[in-house]
């Protein structure tokens, strides 16, 4: 990509942000906001969102999850069977000009457990496990933490049903095991699993996944040696105890929940009346788990953890492109020709390419802007590097002068 083409570029403006994710991704050209806690995602933002959903449908295959995709839209009689059109404080509600109310969609099993009653046939079929990539709502008060906390934000939710509690608990502790995966891919190596109480969405067993950064909006009491952590809100323990496992003193941190799992029992199926015919010959209760990744949110976590002063330094597996090729002294014929060779190279090659091909912009600023948007590699071809190619990676000081081919091969995995 040329970036000279590219829609939304960095900005220069100094105006001040509540969020740190908020003001890297609006400099940087990753996002723009619509409204209080409503944002677009530009090209650069949604080539990250893409690539972590990607990663998202690589974990779920390996588990045997089916990609689907619901409606947002709901009618309101099915939040009303489940009782949850009151009680869920966040729920938007919309009237259609023919006075059908809706509810804009904050999860889904308002609409999986009814498909599920139409089509599953038999017992013999479960379990299944579906999931669907896609966007939810909630009636925020007060939207705050840039893409953290929205009205609007892209969520990966996936629903396991089950005939009995013990093929949950098998399925759900693999549902653990892919949901570390998907972090760890995503460059967030430290993940603490909390038990939490399930908040309004429900009253049964759920674990919360968490990122430990000082931009969280949760308190954690956690330790650093081995697994174990508690929500501040519930903790038995307290910073300075020693840890029930492993005796090191515990630590107390902010994080950001970045997902969250729960055993939803019966409380849908028996809403729904979705059962099956057990070996018994019994009639019996689906038994349901569900389980959430904030996407958007993910994205607002991995630069809370990842940025330094001068802008965003992307994990690999998520940045927007592979490498920054930046030209310098393009101004030159043969430098403007060697640069773009080289571009056609690396993209004949399979390698994604950022190419700041822009005329009009000095040096520095291109090495700025470089740092700002933040791919892991910085490719620099200018009158000094000759007929080689000056490295750097974004989180390192120090550059390296290689051949064209060298470089090539470093990407070439
Ligand atoms: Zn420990």
């Amino acid at each position: 990509m040329l970036y000279s083409k590219i829609f939304g570029k960095t900005q220069k403006e100094t105006k001040k942000y509540e969020a740190k994710n908020q003001e890297l991704l609006t400099k940087a050209g990753f996002i723009d906001q619509l409204a209080s806690g409503i944002y677009t995602l530009l090209p650069l933002g949604k080539r990250v969102l893409t690539k972590i959903e990607n990663i998202i449908r690589q974990e779920m295959e390996k588990i045997g999850a089916q990609e689907i995709e619901m409606p947002l839209l709901h009618p309101k009689i099915l939040w009303e069977k489940t009782q949850r059109w009151d009680s869920v404080d966040v729920l938007f509600k919309t009237k259609s000009q023919y006075h059908q109310e809706y509810a804009l969609a904050p999860t889904h099993e308002e609409t999986v457990t009814p498909l599920m009653k139409k089509i599953l046939k038999s017992g013999k079929d479960l379990p299944i496990a579906l999931y669907h990539i896609t966007k939810k709502f909630r009636d925020e008060p007060r939207p705050k933490s840039g893409i953290l906390r929205g009205r609007e934000f892209g969520m990966k939710d996936l629903y396991s049903f089950h005939k009995d509690k013990d093929d949950l608990h098998q399925y759900y502790q693999k549902v653990i095991d892919a949901y570390l995966n998907v972090f760890y891919r995503c460059g967030l190596k430290e993940i603490k699993i909390t038990e939490a109480s399930g908040g309004s969405f429900t009253k049964k067993f759920s674990h919360e996944f968490n990122v430990l950064t000082n931009a969280g909006e949760v308190d954690l009491i956690y330790c650093n040696s081995c697994s174990f952590a508690q929500n501040e809100e519930v903790a038995t323990k307290k910073q300075n105890d020693p840890c029930p496992k492993c005796q090191t003193p515990l630590k107390k941190g902010k994080a950001i929940e970045v997902g969250n799992i729960f055993d939803l029992e019966t409380r849908f199926s028996q809403a729904f009346d979705l059962k099956f015919i057990d070996d018994d010959g019994q009639e019996k209760y689906v038994v349901m788990g569900c389980y959430g990744i904030g996407t958007t949110r993910l994205i607002g976590a991995i630069v809370e953890v990842y940025h330094d002063e001068k802008g965003i330094i992307w994990p690999e597996e998520v940045s927007p492109y592979q490498v920054h090729l930046v030209g310098l002294n393009l101004n030159e014929r043969k430098i403007k020709e060697k640069c773009y060779n080289y571009y056609q190279r690396l993209n004949k090659e399979g390698i994604e390419v950022l190419f700041d091909d822009r005329e009009n912009v000095s040096s520095g600023e291109k090495l700025v802007d470089s740092d700002l948007i933040g791919i892991p590699y910085r490719l620099v071809i200018s009158k000094k590097t000759k007929e080689n190619v000056e490295v750097k990676k974004r989180e390192e000081n120090k550059s390296k002068i290689v051949s064209l081919e060298e470089a090539i091969k470093l990407f070439k995995k």
